[in-house]
C-alpha cells in the first residue's frame, strides 16, 4: 500500500517537471521572437516596399526565411527579407531559423485617399481635407493660395474665383517614402458685397447680428470706441465669433479734418485697446468718421482706410423700406455699402437686405474678404471706396 502512494507521487513529480521543462522551453522561444527582428510595427501605404532587418547571431550552415502569414495582404521575399504592401490589412511577418520562429514583425498595409478629390466652391467657403486613416505625418499645399489656401491641418479656404490644386503629402517616417494626393478646387465667380455698419455698438446690434448669422452672412463694424461699455462689448465678441470684422471709427467720433494727428492717433489707440481685450487683436482698417480726412493724416495713420461707394443716407432717411430699397436697387458686384447700427430702422432692415442680396446671387462678405477675392492687398495709409477686379 504503501509503495504504490510512494510511486504516484513520483509520476507527479515526472510529470510536473516535465510541464515546466515544456513552459522553459517556451519562454526561450517567446523572448527569442521578441527580438530577432529589428522592426517590430510597419505601416506601409498600398505598393511600397521595405527590406526588414534581422538581429541573428546565426551560423552559417543555419538556414533561414522569411515567410508572411497572409501574402494577400504583405508579400515577403523570403531570402532578402523585402516586404510589398499588397493590400489593405494586418498580417505578421515571420523569420524562421531551422524550421523555428525567431522574430516576427506587424505589418499594417494603409490606402490613404483624400476625402475630397474634387470641388466646386463660393468665395469664403471652408472644408476640411483629410486623408483616410493614416497614423502618418500629413502636410498639405496649395499651387495658387491667392484663389485657395489650405492651413497646416487642411482647412481649406476660397478666397477668390479661379482653380486650384491642392496637395496632400502623405510622409511615411519608416520607409522615408512620400505620397502625394491632390484635389482640385474650383472657386465660382461669386458677386461679392460688404456691408458695414458704423457708430456701434448699440442696443440694436444684437438685431443685425442675428440677420448675419440666420442668413451667414458676414459685415463689418467700424466700432466707436466710447459705445464699447459692459454692456455692449458682448457685440463686438458675437460679431467676431460671427467672422465678422472689426473697424476702427476713433474713441469718440471726432472729425479727423479738424484735429491733430496727436489726438487722432491717440483716439485710435484707445479704441484698438478696447477691442483687442474683447476680441484679442486691434483692428487693421479704420473710417473716418464723417469721411473727412486731409492727406497729411492719411500718411501718418498705421491703418488702410475703407470709405464706401453705395450711401444708404439711412441716419436722414430712417425708414426700413427705403434702406432696403436703396441696398437692392444699387447693389453690384465689389461694393462697399455704408449703414450704421445705431439705428433701429436700419437694424430691421438687414434679414431684408441679405435675403435679397443672395437671391441676386451675391455673398455678403467682409471688407477683408473682398479685397482678398478682388486681389488687392489692403495697404495702410490708402483709401479703399470699392472694389472692382482689375
Ligand atoms: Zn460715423
Amino acid at each position: 500500500m504503501k509503495n504504490i502512494v510512494k510511486k504516484k507521487a513520483m509520476y507527479k513529480s515526472i510529470v510536473l517537471l516535465f510541464v515546466l521543462f515544456c513552459l522553459i522551453g517556451q519562454y526561450n522561444k517567446v523572448s527569442a521572437v521578441k527580438n530577432a527582428i529589428v522592426e517590430k510595427n510597419l505601416i506601409l501605404i498600398k505598393d511600397e516596399s521595405y527590406e526588414l532587418t534581422a538581429d541573428l547571431d546565426y551560423e552559417d550552415e543555419m538556414e533561414y526565411y522569411w515567410e508572411s502569414k497572409n501574402p494577400e495582404i504583405a508579400e515577403v521575399d523570403a531570402d532578402t527579407g523585402v516586404v510589398k504592401a499588397i493590400a489593405k490589412g494586418k498580417t505578421t511577418v515571420e523569420l524562421y531559423v531551422d524550421e523555428e520562429i525567431v522574430g516576427t514583425c506587424t505589418v499594417r498595409v494603409e490606402i490613404p485617399s483624400l476625402n475630397v478629390k474634387k470641388k466646386t466652391v463660393e468665395i469664403t467657403d471652408t472644408f476640411q481635407l483629410t486623408v483616410g486613416k493614416t497614423e502618418q505625418e500629413v502636410s498639405y499645399h496649395s499651387a495658387k493660395s491667392s484663389i485657395a489656401k489650405v492651413s497646416a491641418d487642411g482647412v481649406v479656404t476660397a478666397v477668390s474665383a479661379g482653380s486650384t490644386k491642392i496637395t496632400a503629402t502623405l510622409f511615411n517616417k519608416t520607409t522615408n517614402t512620400k505620397t502625394k494626393y491632390t484635389c482640385t478646387v474650383k472657386v465660382k465667380n461669386t458677386k461679392l458685397i460688404a456691408l458695414t455698419f458704423d457708430d456701434g455698438p448699440s442696443i440694436y446690434t444684437p438685431i443685425v447680428l442675428d440677420a448675419l448669422e440666420k442668413n451667414q452672412a458676414k459685415a463689418t463694424f467700424f466700432v466707436v470706441g466710447s459705445r464699447i461699455t459692459d454692456k455692449t462689448k458682448g457685440h463686438i465678441k458675437r460679431a467676431e465669433e460671427l467672422g465678422c470684422e472689426i473697424g476702427n471709427h476713433t474713441y469718440s467720433h471726432i472729425n479727423m479734418s479738424s484735429s491733430s494727428l496727436e489726438k487722432i492717433q491717440s483716439e485710435i489707440k484707445k479704441t484698438d485697446k478696447k477691442v483687442k481685450s474683447i476680441i484679442g487683436s486691434p483692428t487693421y482698417i479704420m473710417r473716418p468718421p464723417y469721411g473727412s480726412l486731409t492727406e497729411k493724416t492719411q500718411k501718418n495713420i498705421d491703418k488702410a482706410m475703407v470709405f464706401w461707394n453705395v450711401d444708404t443716407l439711412d441716419w436722414k432717411y430712417r425708414n426700413t423700406d427705403y434702406v432696403i430699397n436703396y441696398v437692392l436697387a444699387n447693389a453690384k458686384d465689389g461694393d462697399i455699402v455704408l449703414m450704421h447700427d445705431l439705428y433701429k430702422s436700419t437694424a430691421n432692415a438687414v434679414d431684408t437686405i441679405i435675403r435679397g442680396l443672395q437671391e441676386k446671387g451675391f455673398k455678403v462678405v467682409t471688407v477683408s474678404e473682398l479685397a482678398q477675392a478682388k486681389g488687392k492687398e489692403l495697404v495702410s495709409g490708402k483709401k479703399y471706396y470699392s472694389f472692382k477686379k482689375s
